[in-house]
């Protein structure tokens, strides 16, 4: 998971206009119906048969993650052909849930701040699988709490990655454990929210935790709230370390390859993947490789 710089000057101006304009009224679902001059929709999550290009919005918050999905960092968007058409699908996530009264009350549904670009999460892949347990993302997570933030650099660099592709935060002995002490954690620190249905949530907030309970927190959104470690995900990871594993041994069993040069070389990979292209796009899970590049420095010195 990449850290994601949320920058005002990002935000677009009609998102912006938009707020000022409707103090009262304002909500996401309005905001996706506003059209521009030419007519068509600043904001569209998915293309259709006639509408195959992605909204402003979406663009916006595309090029700000350097097309990668907020949690996954799988490529955003997906792109199918059916018959011929182009089809693209992504989804605009917000980060603090849209449905609570908490949102409701501080507009955070159209609060640029709050809001990410993702995958579609498993959802109805092309298998026409819809199994829940497949659901990563915001699909698994839907209109939870959740801990783990991808705008906070503190959070991102807690998390490691294990050649087998598993993403974790730190080693926990099983996944019955981790659960009942995130519940004692969530019994005693979660702040009750009540969403706008008249349910309550839980949102366990990184500011009331130590760090040991914040690790407890990240790594069981990790495994529940998103479901980061599904196998599909998991499988793609590792083939990155493999990627980069025999990348860097290939250079490092050459002869009178120098250790100063071996620095060289893990740096200037590390700033490769920690850079967008020239389109701005970042590689798709390039975290691993930057994790296996900065442990294989560390090991030289
Ligand atoms: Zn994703």
């Amino acid at each position: 998971m990449r850290h994601i710089d949320k920058m005002n000057d990002n935000q677009p101006n009609f998102l912006l206009e938009f707020r000022m304009q409707s103090e009262i009224n304002v909500n996401y679902e309005e905001l996706r119906k506003l059209i521009d001059n030419s007519g068509e929709k600043y904001c569209r999550c998915e293309g259709t048969k006639l509408n195959p290009e992605i909204g402003e919005f979406q663009t916006q918050l595309l090029k700000e993650q350097g097309y990668l999905c907020a949690y996954c960092n799988d490529r955003i968007p997906e792109f199918k052909k059916v018959k011929s058409k182009k089809y693209c699908k992504t989804k605009v996530e917000h980060w603090h849930p849209q449905s609570s009264k908490f949102s409701d009350n501080n507009q955070l549904d159209t609060d640029y701040q709050n809001m990410f670009i993702c995958c579609m999460g498993g959802e109805s892949n092309s298998l026409g699988d819809n199994n829940q347990e497949n659901h990563y993302c915001d699909t698994a997570k839907g209109e939870s709490f959740i801990t783990l933030d991808p705008r906070e650099r503190n959070h991102i660099n807690k998390l490691k990655y294990t050649n087998n592709g598993q993403i974790y935060c730190f080693d926990y002995d099983d996944k019955a454990t981790l659960k009942s002490e995130y519940d004692k954690i969530k019994n005693s620190k979660a702040t009750p929210m009540q969403y706008k249905n008249g349910e309550i949530g839980y949102f366990l907030k990184a500011e009331y935790l130590t760090e040991e309970e914040l690790n407890i927190a990240i790594q069981y959104d990790i495994e529940f709230t998103l479901n980061l470690n599904t196998t599909k995900l998991k499988n793609q990871r590792a083939a990155k370390w493999k990627d980069i594993e025999s990348e860097v041994s290939y250079k490092f069993n050459k002869p009178h390859f120098l250790s100063e040069q071996k620095k060289q070389f893990i740096d200037s990979k590390t700033q490769f993947f920690d850079v967008p292209n020239q389109e701005g796009k970042y590689e798709p899970m390039c975290m691993v490789k930057i994790f296996y590049l900065r442990r294989r420095k560390k090991n030289l010195n």
